[in-house]
C-alpha cells in the first residue's frame, strides 16, 4: 500500500525558533506531510498563548506545501490514535536532551506500542536554542533576531512593548 508517510511534531513552541525550523526542514526531506502540533499545557504559563503560537507558526511555515499546524491536549498517544498517525518527530539537541526524550518515547511506545519516534539533529549552530533562552533574552530586552525567523522577533518586540 503507498500510504502517504506523515508524521506529527508536537512541541510547545512558546515560541519557535530557527532550532524547531531546522527540524521540520529536515522532516520535509523525508515525510510527505508533517504537522507541526502545539501542545496546550494549562499548567504551564507561556508567553504566546494558543492563537499567537498558531498565528506564528501559519505565518512562518506558509510557503512549506507539505506542513500542517494543528495543536492538541491532553496525552500525545491519545491524539495520535485519533489522528491514526504512527510517527512523532522530536529534535536532539545535545546529550543532555537524551534522557528527557528517551523516557517520553519509551513511555509513548508503552502507551501505543506502534508508535515510532524519529530524532533529528539540527544544525550545530543552532543546537544550543531553546525557546526557554529566547524567552530570558527577550525579558531584558535582547536582540534575538539570529536566533528566530524575523516574525517571531516582531512579535517578541510587540509584546514587550505593550508590556512596558
Ligand atoms: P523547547 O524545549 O525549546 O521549549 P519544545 O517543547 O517546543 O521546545 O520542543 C519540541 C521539540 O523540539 C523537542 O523534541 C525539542 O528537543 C526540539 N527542539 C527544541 N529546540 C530545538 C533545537 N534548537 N534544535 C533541535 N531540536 C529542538
Amino acid at each position: 500500500m503507498n500510504r502517504k508517510k506523515t508524521a506529527i511534531y508536537p512541541g510547545s513552541f512558546d515560541p519557535l525558533t530557527y532550532g524547531h525550523l531546522d527540524i521540520i526542514e529536515r522532516a520535509c526531506e523525508i515525510f510527505d506531510e508533517i504537522i507541526v502540533s502545539i501542545f496546550v499545557n494549562p499548567n504551564k504559563k507561556s508567553l504566546f498563548d494558543l492563537e499567537e503560537r498558531i498565528d506564528i507558526l501559519k505565518n512562518v511555515l506558509k510557503n512549506y506545501n507539505s506542513v500542517k499546524i494543528d495543536y492538541f491536549e491532553g496525552l500525545l498517544t491519545d491524539y495520535l490514535r485519533q489522528k491514526d498517525i504512527k510517527v512523532v518527530i522530536r529534535g536532539l539537541r545535545a546529550v543532555s536532551d537524551l534522557e528527557y526524550e528517551f523516557q517520553y518515547a519509551a513511555a509513548n511506545r508503552t502507551l501505543y506500542p506502534e508508535i515510532e519516534t524519529v530524532f533529528f539533529m539540527p544544525r550545530l549552530r543552532y543546537s544550543y536554542l531553546s525557546s526557554s533562552v529566547i524567552r530570558e533574552i527577550a525579558k531584558f530586552g535582547g536582540d534575538v533576531s539570529k536566533m528566530v525567523p524575523p516574525y517571531v522577533a516582531e512579535k517578541i518586540k510587540e509584546k514587550y512593548y505593550k508590556i512596558k
